[in-house]
């Protein structure tokens, strides 16, 4: 059979080489049966509740100890969705209204409530959907004998299915399955974070192409690093892959060395190490990379991928998500940072001669009011949910900055109107990435709780550098001392004036810098997940006495 290629999208990065077994749920067959016992059906109900619960209690010890809580806690959601109370008297009046037997009144029940939350605008509510068919299946399950919905023992298989439904990701034998793909699924999905948090290498929403096309046996190669699927690959594409998973497993020995343990040099010098990431879909490789917390989430992304403005609930999920999984480790989202390279075409925006010293960043927000009050809303009420920071991109002046924290203000006060909940404890900060910035750093140290050095910007605008021109990169010396002085300047200021301070830009993984950080006092570093444990095992061969 010719070699075939499917692209879905990866939630976890690993790579995975074997045989294919095509996951068969079993779906029980509900028929309508007439009965006269009313008063039994009901009872025949509350049994299978009972045992229903007793099942869903097992899996989430079982997701606790392999997910952890904040990921355990939708199988909470499960038990209390079944005691729901419009989900219980819609069975019973099925019931006793039809008198049809209590099967046939869940399976109609769950067509009810599982196209209700389809049709919401709110895309959490429409994800529950989801969850509503899969109480639904169990309590079914329960009611005609069966063992509730369970997998197949695997062999070391590579699971494909239509879409898993997360109580059924967590039931896998995760010794037993060496990865899986589903034809549909969202990254939003509670089943793409249980698969990044398992470890598992996973795609989602490969189509149903694939799902036709995949037969139990069949060799795959699964890439959760590209998202891409082969049935059948020649040899050469098996050896390119072998070699890949090589690589992995090389990181992943470089991993659990150092997971767990801290960023501390010989001398007893600590630091924090963050991730940076652009959209929910990176928090697997932060968690995977044993990263202390998001030190930038680069929120124009959410922009980017959007056909227009997200909206304030779409905003809203997305952080939302990010600090959830991050279970209450710091999470810190910049503010909207468009322009300049960052285009995107809804915003309507003029062309600009020279758009790196152009209508940008802060300088869209401030002007664009509606837009930095939709995101600050969507922020506030995230923070709610975990230990999130706000920081605003390319301010140059004090005035930039107290206009930020006016408008932080204007939320706040808005949700407290609306009896909103939202975190007293968010921290706000700035990036440092204008000279500007670095030289009034005393004074806007003053006015925030941190800062974030963008080294990616603030070389390319104190060395006049574009940072997108290719012919410069002769005259671009990342390590200009020019450069590094403003980053001195502005961690001593910061110090001074009671604020903490941090790198998000490139320059934060170069590990030739790194002591040169920690002597300057610099107390987070925020990189690419990769390079997190790298950056670790650095950190603790340093001795600033030696
Ligand atoms: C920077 O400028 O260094 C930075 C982190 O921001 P971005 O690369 O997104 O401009
Ligand atoms: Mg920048």
């Amino acid at each position: 059979m010719a070699m075939k290629s499917f692209r879905g999208k990866g939630v976890y990065g690993a790579v995975a080489i074997g045989k294919a077994s095509v996951f068969k749920r079993q779906e029980a067959d509900v028929r309508r049966v007439h009965i006269d016992d009313i008063a039994a059906e009901l009872e025949r109900v509350e049994a299978a509740k009972a045992e229903a619960v007793g099942q869903l209690s097992e899996i989430y010890e079982k997701a606790l100890k392999e997910v952890g809580e904040t990921n355990a806690q939708i199988f909470e959601i499960h038990m209390m969705m079944i005691e729901d109370d419009d989900y219980n008297e819609s069975i019973k009046s099925i019931i006793e209204t039809q008198s049809v037997n209590a099967e046939y009144a869940v399976a109609v029940t769950s067509d009810n409530f599982a196209a209700m939350f389809a049709s919401m605008d709110d895309a959490y509510m429409q994800a529950r959907s989801a969850d509503v068919r899969d109480i639904s299946n169990r309590l079914i399950a329960c009611l005609s004998g069966g063992g509730g919905v369970s997998s197949e023992s695997f062999d070391k298989m590579i699971v494909c299915a239509d879409d898993l439904a997360p109580s059924e990701t967590v039931s896998l034998d995760k010794d037993k399955v060496l990865a899986f793909v589903t034809a549909a699924g969202s990254s939003n999905s509670h089943t793409a974070i249980l698969a990044r948090n398992m470890n598992i290498p996973a795609i989602i929403s490969v189509g149903e192409e694939f799902l036709k096309s995949v037969k139990d046996g069949d060799n795959l190669i699964v890439d959760g690093h590209t998202g891409e699927v082969i049935i059948d690959s020649d040899e050469e594409t098996v050896k390119k892959y072998e070699e890949i998973q090589r690589r992995d497993a090389h990181k992943k020995a470089l991993l659990q060395e150092l997971k767990g343990k801290e960023n501390v040099t010989i001398d007893g010098t600590h630091i924090k190490i963050f991730a940076n990431i652009g959209g929910v879909d990176g928090i697997g490789a932060v968690l995977a990379n044993d990263a202390g917390g998001i030190g930038l989430f680069r929120s124009e992304f959410l922009y980017l991928e959007n056909s227009d403005y997200p909206d304030e609930e779409q905003q809203f999920t997305a952080y939302r998500k990010v600090l959830e999984s991050m279970a209450g480790k710091k999470v810190i989202i910049r503010t909207l940072d468009i322009g300049a390279d960052k285009q995107i075409d809804y915003f309507g925006l003029e062309k600009e001669d020279n758009p790196a010293l152009g209508f940008r960043a802060i300088r869209i927000c401030l002007t664009r009011p509606e837009i930095f009050r939709t995101q600050l809303r969507a922020l506030y009420r995230a923070s709610a949910y975990g230990d999130l920071g706000i920081m605003f991109p390319m301010i140059t002046s004090v005035s930039e900055v107290e206009k930020c924290l006016a408008a932080c203000e204007e939320a706040k006060k808005e949700l407290a109107a609306e009896g909103i909940p939202f975190s007293d404890k968010v921290e706000l900060g700035i990036m440092i990435e204008t000279p500007a910035a670095a030289v009034i750093s005393d004074k806007l140290a003053e006015m925030v709780d941190f800062f974030s050095v963008g080294t990616n910007d603030l070389t390319q605008y104190t060395l006049a550098c574009d940072r997108q021109n290719a012919k410069l990169e002769a005259f671009v010396d990342t390590h200009h001392e020019a450069v590094l002085r403003l980053i001195e300047m502005s961690a001593r200021n910061a110090h001074e004036h009671g604020a903490w301070i941090g790198i998000c830009g490139e320059l934060a993984a170069d590990t030739s810098l790194t002591e040169t950080f920690l002597r300057m006092g610099i107390d987070e570093l925020s990189v690419s997940a990769p390079f997190v444990l790298p950056l670790r095992e650095k950190v603790r061969s340093i001795d600033l006495n030696g």
